[in-house]
């Protein structure tokens, strides 16, 4: 693999890296855009002093890496994690840049994170660290240049302390509502961004099992991370009629063979905060469930639940879950990419061969950017619309762009994540030649764009 100078071999970025030139080689792209594409434009690394409640200073490091603009203003999340560092965040920018364009919504790619256990900190805490990161980022981000959202770690409390930092900074409220999507709904957030990214996600799997024509009835899923993207996927999932039959969070999951209830399991950790891996939460009669209780349900760890034999997987954590070590005994028929990165490209090597399908994330997960670009576009219009209104539009959205994977896949024969790549490269070329970014070859002056 050739990557690009400064690149580790084994980062998250390498592997952007590996699959950027594997398929613009493939597809002819102009090798100028290729290169343009292989690195940030931008890059900010910031140290961030947190005063603890101990009185004690601890200082910590924050990132926001601008990928591209070439099609509209930098967008993507802030993570709060203990691994996050250069490297992830550079390729979790990357991917956004790839799922804005596959999903031809009018922005770049950036993404953002603090290198910070937040479970560690108090709400002061962790207020001040947000508030502190807005103070250092200073007019890097705006509504026309850079717009953050949450990712993991983050939500709609840390982005109403980002907003109203912003606020306080600029002294302009309602350029600080279209800087930061993933808002309260009270604070000028949109109906319907929370669960979005999780209502993507079985939109796409829906549609592509039609296409497939297969129906979904009963089919078994397994869920990875249980947070904002996991748990409204198995939500929704089991209301739609899948069986999920396992879930699971940093510290391990759950499993029962007749489904979970997750509308119970949701509401269960609403209380508690927590998923107890030792409580059932049966898919049937109270009868049943006090029957079944103690034979069907039992905790899990990640690294079975990724090989169980479901029609469905769905990593919804972090990256490098599906790796060469394990994609052999992965079982499932279909691998739904909800969390950004999750397989590396000796997995997805191995998949093609075992014939398995993979949704890839910059298509699967798309739902969440998508509903944060109409949250961008009510705010700079101040509307409000109807939840039925964004989930509509969302829907269609989810559905063409997997639509335009599918016809280049035909076209192509190849994996969805290289049409996917195909379709994303194909209209950030044409963007760049147009700016003027680089010349245009002859093959580029006909008209024809390589992938589209
Ligand atoms: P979250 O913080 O709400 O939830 C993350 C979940 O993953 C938690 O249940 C956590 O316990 C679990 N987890 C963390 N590390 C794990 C590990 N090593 N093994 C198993 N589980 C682990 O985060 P989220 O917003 O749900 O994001 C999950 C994934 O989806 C990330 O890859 C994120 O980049 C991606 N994503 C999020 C959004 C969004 O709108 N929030 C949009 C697109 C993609």
């Amino acid at each position: 693999m050739s990557a690009s100078p400064n690149v580790k071999n084994d980062s998250a970025f390498s592997v952007f890296i590996h699959v950027l030139q594997d398929v613009g080689k493939k597809m002819k792209a102009h090798p100028e855009v290729i290169n343009l594409l292989a690195q940030p434009q931008r890059i900010i690394e910031v140290s961030l002093p947190l005063e603890r409640d101990n009185g004690q200073t601890t200082i910590l490091r924050g990132y926001r890496v601008q990928h591209n603009n070439a099609r509209g203003p930098y967008k993507g999340g802030i993570r709060f994690h203990p691994d996050v560092d250069l490297e992830e965040v550079k390729a979790l920018a990357a991917w956004m840049t790839m799922k804005t364009a596959v999903m031809d919504i009018p922005y770049g790619g950036a993404k953002g994170g603090i290198a910070v256990n937040p479970q560690e900190l108090t709400d002061r805490e962790l207020q001040q660290l947000s508030r502190r990161f807005v103070e250092r980022l200073g007019s890097v981000v705006g509504p026309h240049t850079d717009i953050p959202a949450p990712d993991v770690n983050t939500n709609a409390q840390i982005m109403a302390w980002f907003a109203d930092e912003y606020a306080r900074l600029h002294g302009d409220t309602a350029h600080a509502e279209a800087t930061f999507t993933g808002k309260p709904v009270s604070l000028g957030g949109s109906l319907g961004r929370e669960e979005a990214t999780g209502r993507g996600g079985l939109i796409t799997l829906l549609e592509f099992l039609k296409s497939q024509n297969k129906n979904h009835q009963d089919m078994t899923i397994a869920v990875q991370g249980f947070g904002n993207v996991g748990m409204h996927f198995a939500r929704l999932a089991d209301r739609a009629g899948f069986k999920v039959v396992a879930v699971s969070d940093a510290e391990g999951g759950t499993f029962d063979d007749d489904g979970h209830d997750i509308h119970a399991m949701a509401e269960s950790i609403k209380q508690s905060g927590s998923l107890d891996k030792n409580i059932c939460y049966p898919k049937m009669s109270a009868e049943q469930a006090g029957l079944a209780q103690d034979k069907k349900c039992r905790p899990i760890s990640n690294k079975d639940l990724l090989e169980l034999d479901v029609d469905i997987l769905v990593p919804a954590a972090v990256e490098n879950q599906l790796t060469k070590k394990n994609a052999k005994k992965i079982k499932a028929d279909i691998i739904l990419e909800l969390a950004n990165g999750p397989t590396t490209p000796e997995a997805d090597e191995i998949f093609v061969q075992s014939e398995k399908v993979v949704i890839p994330d910059i298509l699967a997960n798309a739902g969440g950017v998508t509903v944060s670009y109409y949250e961008w576009a009510q705010n700079l219009q101040n509307l409000y619309w109807s939840e039925t209104e964004v989930n509509d539009k969302m829907e269609r959205k989810m559905k063409t762009a997997l639509q335009s994977i599918l016809n280049i896949q035909k076209d192509c024969d190849c994996t969805l994540r290289e049409a996917a790549y195909r379709l994303a490269i194909g209209r950030l070329q044409e963007a760049m030649l147009l700016r003027g970014w680089t010349r245009p070859r002859s093959e580029d002056i006909t008209g024809h764009v390589n992938g589209r």
